[in-house]
């Protein structure tokens, strides 16, 4: 007997994979590099702030998120009119597909871009195009030579995961303007914490002039709540307000947006965070570089280790390795990326060791 049959366009809908979270089989220590998330969690006070809020859980959550957006505008000087709060930015993500593409229209992203990119525009039936890049930074020119008059969303991951690698300021304004304004650019700013480039924008100073625009971000990194699923959308009234009427109407549950809430506040905690990172990423970077790796310029919490000399099997070789010593990578063969390694940055004793057993994989011990 026939089933039900789901629209024809989701056929191809890939299924999102995450960093993995176990080693190799019987390895005690486990130490997870794989998904960008900050090694020292929350702040304590976030933490202190969910706990508490159980007393509240046979409540609705405020399905407006007011107080959030209120701690997020303090913070920022934004305005918390234009500001939606998803499950986690990947719901903004989405729901900016379901409101402005659909079948027939096309979405495009940088090649090496985010992996929800192609799931979100597939599962509106909408066609994902891939522009091609430079050297692992997205490139202005062929993002715009992609554009036909189906396009109806860009996304622009910046910095960008998994190459760690960003467009400045003058370039995100030079894709905006060569954008129709019909076209919604999506600045995934995930990972805008971590920049520290003096032309670096994350874009909400872009939005009052550039009414197309949406910058997302997330409390998964830099806060340490990923699994919160904590992000919010910041745009035109017009888009914000479509995106505000799309969204389930209590998609946060309490404990998130206080827990969002005492982050927000906490930012000793997240200058802390940063400042680790910065320090890190460039020492790991340079120890890497000396073993004669080639690491992509990252402004991210994680570096792209690119293995050039036999690239797809050494990297997967490497990989194993690592796995096998309880430190977990990203291997990225899926997206093209087989010879490379994604990194997240980690506490000083763990990239030390990351260093230290590639160093003896290069020497030749483990292969
Ligand atoms: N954008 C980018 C570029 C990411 O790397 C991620 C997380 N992997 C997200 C968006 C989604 O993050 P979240 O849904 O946890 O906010």
């Amino acid at each position: 007997m026939a089933g039900p049959v789901p629209h024809s366009w989701l056929d191809f809908l890939d299924v999102y994979e995450g960093g993995r979270s176990k080693a190799a089989p019987g390895v005690q220590t486990v130490v997870k590099l794989s998904s960008n998330e900050t090694p020292f969690g929350p702040s304590p006070k976030a933490l202190e702030a969910y706990a508490a809020s159980a007393a509240t859980i046979h409540r609705y959550p405020d399905a407006t998120a007011a107080d959030l957006k209120a701690a997020i505008a303090d913070l920022t000087g934004l305005d918390p009119q234009r500001m939606v709060c998803g499950l986690g930015s990947d719901e903004v993500l989405k729901l900016v597909c379901r409101a402005y593409a659909g079948p027939g229209d096309e979405v495009i992203y940088s090649r090496y871009g985010f992996m929800m990119y192609p799931i979100a525009a597939r599962s509106v039936g909408a066609t994902p195009v891939e522009a091609p890049d430079n050297n692992f930074v997205a490139d202005v020119d062929q993002i715009l030579a992609a554009v036909t008059a189906n396009t109806k969303v860009v996304f622009l991951a910046n910095p960008n995961n998994p190459t760690g690698t960003y467009l400045p300021r003058a370039e995100v304004i030079r894709l905006v303007s060569g954008l129709p304004s019909s076209v919604v650019l999506v600045l995934d700013a995930a990972y805008a914490e971590y920049a520290d480039a003096g032309d670096y924008t994350a874009g909400e100073d872009l939005v009052d002039q550039y009414p197309n625009i949406v910058v997302t971000r997330t409390f998964s990194k830099i806060y340490g709540l990923a699994a919160l699923r904590l992000g919010w959308g910041y745009g035109s009234a017009d888009v914000i307000s479509m995106l505000d009427r799309l969204r389930d109407p209590f998609n946060l549950p309490t404990p998130t947006q206080k827990a969002g809430i005492a982050a927000v506040l906490d930012q000793a905690w997240v200058d802390d965070a940063r400042s680790h990172n910065t320090k890190e990423r460039a020492r790991v970077t340079a120890s890497l570089t000396a073993l004669g790796l080639n690491v992509v310029p990252s402004q991210a919490n994680f570096i792209l280790i690119r293995f050039t000399r036999d690239g797809n099997r050494m990297a997967e070789a490497a990989n194993d390795y690592l796995l096998k010593h309880g430190y977990i990578l990203r291997w990225l063969p899926k997206q093209g990326l087989g010879d490379c390694l994604r990194l997240t940055i980690g506490l000083t004793e763990e990239n030390d060791a990351v260093i230290a057993l590639l160093r003896d994989f290069l020497a030749g011990d483990a292969i």
